[in-house]
């Protein structure tokens, strides 16, 4: 579920709101009745960083071990294609 930034155009004050992407936005912010901008929040930019970081340790190992990886991961997206 991502994280969403919501920065209130009236007071500046910024918050960040868990939803799904099916929920509706939040438009006004009920403290003080402005309108809100929704950004993708810093728990996006997380799974990013994660996923960088994943990537940067498969880079180090054995080339041996890389294939390896490379074909589970060939595997596992057919199997997801089938489905
Ligand atoms: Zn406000």
């Amino acid at each position: 579920m991502p994280t969403y930034d919501y920065p209130c155009v009236e007071c500046g004050h910024r918050f960040e709101h868990f939803q799904n992407m099916s929920d509706a936005l939040l438009e006004t912010r009920p403290e003080c009745g402005g309108k809100l901008r929704r950004l993708i929040g810093t728990g996006a930019a997380v799974i990013f960083k994660g996923s960088g970081f994943l990537l940067d340790r498969l880079s180090k190992l054995p080339a041996e071990l890389r294939a390896q990886q490379a074909l589970l991961r060939t595997r596992y997206a057919v199997r997801h294609q089938a489905v």
